[in-house]
């Protein structure tokens, strides 16, 4: 094999790598990772190679990583340590998210469900969770609800002093909690609480499930595993969990805003069921920020191990004869399938970055006890945003690994490449933490929600300003395709906001019930409203993050990546831009195409560097077809000749079988 073409791709960039890499994600973020994975690479524990482990001995590999973590003390809280903990958070997301999941579901899930709805009451457990004295799930789903979390079936029933929990039928089992099969310890369960004959509503509840000497189920509880399932997910336990009349103690309740007194008594000082829920759910708007991650990971290992394959891979060339073929790379369709997902590999991470800045600005207020009109609407602009840019970042991601599976051709099926079990790993991403199509829906309610106060809408990260002005048609492209994208994105937006809005009047008017419209008015309408208003934001943020990068050379070629990502989304609006009537005739799609297509080239010179300036170290990476040196066939051997081919007992079945087929056939 001639020596690898990787370098000659790489000498094509016009910046250097290291320092986009930095403008990107901050040097202290680079050093840090850098950190956690020498300190992987130092330990047996995390080296790993290709083979398919069976569940158990997946669960049992994921237990010592686990443990080797906790020892570290690596693991901080977000709040008081943000750097190390996004420096954590992201290089083990990376590495192996069943790992990841069995930490955050612990501290991230389960303990900050502890903090948020607890009180003092629950001080000593909240400090047994920081020191991992025990294992946390967190138990909302059951077998009948997922989505419609109000109406699970679980049930709290206070009697005397304590709390009895039930599963009333085979629909209120618990299921699909992580860590729950065989390590958990305690719960945050949630159940409608009875008092007094009275159903209070859901409420949320810590319970011991296990003693953590003998790993006993309590008495009254059922627990088991939910089996097998796809990528790094066979690794974490996944459990159910049932009730029978299992009693608990009364500060089982979390109790922030509501208690049971001691003379049996419910009582509340929250002003309704919705703000009661509000509370108990809010955590999981907290994590909607960390999957966004998620969804800017999976394109950033599509686009490297494809891209660095593809520079690998060679096949025809304009003339007969193997030393003419060139790079699948070269081929415009292969960069046409690749490289928007290269670009949203960064335009999402700094997009997420600044989101999580922000983010952090707004809780530092709640935490400080600032309880304003603006803060509320900050929360709502927040809740509005995550929930339309976790659908949007998770559909690419898993498209993205989709896609460079197949523009891998054959070797991107095997399991060395990584990418078929990347793409399992990042598919329950799109369903957990809120189905996507069910949280656009948050979104475009808030945006509709606004629709009367068109004009002068104001809100605390001023992603909805756009709307009070009625945007103008397409007129001509300016030299900023940019610019130009966010034009057609508002004239989108706002027009899809109208379209809805007064399809749900219409449909009120004919006495449809509100159930009824909030449903009628999702396809084509809601739906694509909160997908436009999200991705605008998305590509007006990254846009502002750009005025501020100092160095030129690497500022143009981040120019480069963030027309070629907004164009690309904006292409897939193309047939509603030309509905609600931005465009007319095929001079605005021809031309938007054309772009999109100089787009693509444009980055042909830089995207060796690019992925250089995204990818992972080759230890996390872990991808025969992407590893840095740019030798997929080596490496691909190297694994195929671990495989010594050793005579299975069966051929001898196979030669006794053949031999009685030809004699038959002589007979
Ligand atoms: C790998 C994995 C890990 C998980 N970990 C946990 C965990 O640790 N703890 C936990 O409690 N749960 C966990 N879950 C459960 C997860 O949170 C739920 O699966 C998720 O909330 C979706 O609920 P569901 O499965 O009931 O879907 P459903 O609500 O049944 O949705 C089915 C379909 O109906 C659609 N739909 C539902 N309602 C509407 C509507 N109003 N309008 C339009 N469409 C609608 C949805 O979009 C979806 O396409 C996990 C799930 C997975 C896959």
């Amino acid at each position: 094999m001639s020596a690898p073409l990787i370098d000659k791709y790489r000498k094509m960039a016009t910046f250097d790598w290291r320092k986009l890499k930095a403008a990107v994600e901050g040097e202290e973020h680079v050093r840090l990772k850098a950190e956690v994975v020498a300190k992987m690479k130092s330990e047996p524990i995390f080296h790993r190679d290709y083979r398919v482990l069976s569940r158990e001995e997946h669960r049992e590999v994921v237990h010592q990583r686990w443990k080797k973590i906790v020892e570290w003390g690596l693991f901080k809280d977000p709040y008081s340590d943000l750097e190390n903990f996004h420096a954590l958070t992201e290089t083990l997301e990376a590495y192996d998210q069943g790992t990841s999941a069995r930490l955050f579901l612990h501290g991230n899930v389960f303990g900050a469900a502890v903090k948020s709805m607890g009180t003092e009451r629950h001080k000593e457990l909240v400090e047994k969770i920081e020191n991992n004295e025990i294992v946390g799930a967190f138990c909302l789903t059951e077998i009948g609800h997922g989505s419609n979390t109000a109406e699970v079936q679980t049930t709290a029933t206070f009697d005397r002093g304590e709390l009895v929990f039930n599963s009333p039928n085979v629909g209120a089992i618990k299921c699909w909690a992580g860590n729950l099969s065989h390590s958990a310890t305690h719960v945050v369960v949630y159940a409608q609480l009875h008092v007094d004959g009275k159903n209070e509503g859901l409420h949320g509840f810590v319970i011991q499930v296990r003693c953590p000497r003998s790993f006993q189920t309590l008495p009254g509880i059922t627990i088991g595993d939910m089996g097998s399932k796809p990528g790094c997910w066979q690794g974490v336990e996944n459990g159910w969990m049932e009730f029978k009349n299992h009693r608990a103690p009364l500060s089982a309740l979390l109790n922030k805003g509501c208690d049971i007194t001691p003379d049996g008594k419910y009582v509340t000082s929250f002003k309704s069921a919705s703000e009661k829920q509000s509370v108990s759910l809010g955590t999981l708007s907290v994590g909607r920020l960390g999957i966004i991650a998620k969804g800017m990971m999976a394109c950033t290992f599509a686009s490297t191990i494809a891209i660095r394959y593809s520079v690998a891979r060679r096949q025809f060339g304009p003339e007969k004869g193997v030393e003419n073929e060139v790079p699948v790379l070269e081929y415009p369709l292969q960069q046409y399938r690749l490289f928007p997902y290269l670009s949203a590999a960064i335009c999402i991470r700094i997009f997420q970055k600044t989101f999580v800045e922000r983010f952090t600005e707004y809780m530092m207020r709640v935490m400080m006890g600032e309880k304003s009109e603006e803060l509320s609407e900050f929360s709502k602009e927040v809740h509005a945003l995550s929930s339309g840019a976790k659908p949007v970042a998770t559909w690419l991601g898993v498209e993205s690994l989709g896609e460079a599976r197949k523009a891998c051709g054959g070797h991107g099926f095997l399991h060395m490449s990584r990418l078929n079990t990347l793409r399992d790993d990042n598919d329950p991403s799109q369903t957990f933490e809120g189905e996507n199509f069910m949280i656009l829906q948050q979104t475009s309610n808030i945006l509709l929600g606004k629709v009367r106060s068109l004009g002068s809408i104001d809100t605390p990260m001023s992603t909805m300003s756009f709307l009070n002005k009625n945007p103008s048609k397409f007129s001509s492209w300016t030299s900023n395709p940019v610019d130009d994208v966010l034009s057609a994105y508002r004239y989108l937006a706002y027009h899809l906001l109208q379209m809805t809005a007064s399809d749900a009047q219409k449909l009120k008017n004919s006495g449809k019930n509100a159930f009824e419209v909030r449903n009628e008015i999702q396809v084509h309408r809601a739906v694509n409203l909160s997908v436009a208003y999200t991705e605008h934001t998305m590509i007006d943020w990254v846009q502002q993050f750009l005025k501020d990068v100092e160095d030129v050379t690497v500022k143009n070629v981040l120019q480069k990546v963030i027309n070629l990502f907004s164009l690309f989304l904006l292409e897939r609006h193309l047939a509603t831009l030309y509905i609600t009537g931005y465009a007319s005739g095929g001079k605005f799609g021809e031309e938007l195409r054309e772009k999109l297509r100089l787009a693509v080239a444009e980055i042909k010179p830089e995207s060796m560097a690019l992925v250089d300036s995204i990818a992972p170290d080759d230890f996390i990476l872990h991808s025969a077809l992407g590893a840095s040196d740019g030798r997929a066939y080596d490496h691909i051997m190297e694994e195929f000749r671990k495989y010594t081919n050793e005579q299975p007992r069966w051929v001898c079945d196979l030669a006794q079988f053949l031999q009685k087929r030809s004699q038959h056939a002589k007979l």
